[in-house]
């Protein structure tokens, strides 16, 4: 009998699994049916010894001491502060829009104080900001929503922003000075060795089992367990009872290039050249030195995993449906993105899943992060050593079929 099951093996599932094995003694059953943990951060070693994340680039940034100081017991960390060009009229420049953006863009030579009158100028004011268009004409314009946003985002979305709610593009940050980070977030860092390995640290406990390749549904008769935390889409539990959430999907084409660099920033955007949104190169985020070059080009689609949830009312009102019927669901718990229809960042989702583990265990959210050991210690069975061309040796979680 275990104390908990737990579906899905990423980040919602995972920090849940080790709370309540290492902070309450609990027996826990961890399952994804996927051939990996980590979910969607999960990140390994491709054939030419890069470090990738299989599904997309995934960037660590928080304002949360809490989530942060609690997975750095599982990780050190790399200092890492992203940057992102976009591709327009020809040229890369920095994105979010800055001083040097408008500068090289409009061959100007305008101030910080100048920029913001320059904004002010091409600013169109709207009564109500009702759709994604309305949040950025009113802010920047038409012509740089043109160069920058619609392009971008009916690729993202395979909608016109002015078909979008306004959530979509809740704010455009643009700054009047030089500053190109992506985030202004306190902690910026990627963990050092990767995250999958971060991952392994967290689920390394006696009171963790771990089942890979196996979906909820052909288990949940027969695996006794007392409580069921469930991180999977919310519509499939509830086999699809008032129809489908919608989701919209990536097909990443990964490639290995026989050069050092390929690009001169980690993600390049391009909203109005290709049928790709971005590329990001990994060996900027990872830091590893390699003659070779791993990158990952992001094809938007329907139909495949479930990435974002698509941000219209008529989507939002199915999901309250099923929000009553699991909030009326006892002895499971719905938590992380999939099962709560909803975008959230990794820190979001570790902070969601310490807060869950505080009801659970009924400390203080405070309380429920501090894990009762200096640092895990490295997983026994994965040497730490540093492979040919500085891989890291580590558990292949790409055995058998599967993804
Ligand atoms: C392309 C992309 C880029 C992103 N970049 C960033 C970034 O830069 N920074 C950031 O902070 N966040 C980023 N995110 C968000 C981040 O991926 C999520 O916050 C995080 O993965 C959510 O964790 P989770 O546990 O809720 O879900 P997931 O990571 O999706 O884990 C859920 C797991 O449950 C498993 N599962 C589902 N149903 C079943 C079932 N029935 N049976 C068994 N297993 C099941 C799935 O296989 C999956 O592994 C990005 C997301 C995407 C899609």
């Amino acid at each position: 009998m275990f104390d908990y099951l737990i579906v899905g093996a990423g980040y919602a599932g995972s920090v849940l699994a080790e709370r309540l094995a290492r902070g309450s003694g609990k027996k826990v059953l961890i399952i994804d049916r996927r051939n990996h943990i980590a979910g969607n951060a999960f990140d390994h070693y491709d054939e030419a010894g890069i470090l990738v994340h299989k599904y997309g680039p995934h960037i660590f940034h928080t304002n949360s001491a809490d989530v942060f100081n609690y997975l750095s017991i599982f990780t050190e960390w790399r200092p890492y502060e992203h940057r992102v060009q976009a591709s327009v009229d020809g040229q890369l420049v920095p994105i979010p829009i800055n001083l040097d953006t408008i500068n090289r863009l409009y061959g100007l030579n305008l101030s910080s104080f100048e920029l913001q009158e320059w904004f002010a100028s091409v600013a169109e004011p709207r009564d109500r900001i009702r759709t994604s268009e309305d949040v950025v004409v009113s802010k920047v314009g038409r012509e740089l929503y043109e160069k920058f946003f619609r392009g971008y985002t009916r690729k993202q979305w395979g909608l016109d922003p002015s078909e979008l709610d306004s959530s979509v593009i809740a704010r455009v940050p643009t700054r009047t000075n030089r500053d190109d980070r992506y985030f202004t977030d306190t902690y910026q860092a990627m963990p050092l060795r990767g995250y999958t390995r971060m991952f392994e640290n967290m689920l390394d406990h006696p009171n963790i089992k771990i089942m890979l390749k196996t979906d909820y549904a052909d288990i949940e008769d027969w695996v006794p367990h007392r409580e069921l935390i469930y991180t999977g889409p919310v519509d499939e539990f509830f086999s699809f009872s008032y129809g489908k959430l919608p989701y919209r999907s990536l097909a990443f084409k990964h490639q290995t290039f026989d050069v050092p660099v390929f690009q001169p920033a980690p993600v390049v955007n391009y909203p109005n050249e290709h049928p790709y949104t971005r590329v990001t190169e990994f060996k900027y985020l990872t830091g590893q030195e390699h003659s070779k070059t791993s990158v990952v080009y992001e094809h938007p689609c329907d139909g495949g995993d479930p990435y974002y949830p698509v941000p219209r009312p008529e989507n939002t009102e199915i999901y309250k449906k099923y929000q009553v019927l699991a909030e009326a669901t006892p002895d499971v718990h719905f938590v992380g993105r999939l099962a709560t229809y909803k975008y959230y960042n990794m820190d979001q989702v570790v902070a969601q899943a310490l807060t869950l583990y505080a009801r659970l265990s009924g400390t203080q959210r405070a309380e429920a992060a501090k894990v009762r050991m200096a640092r895990v210690k490295p997983v026994a069975t994965i040497p730490a050593k540093s492979g040919k061309n500085g891989r890291e040796k580590s558990r292949d979680w790409r055995l058998g079929s599967g993804d």
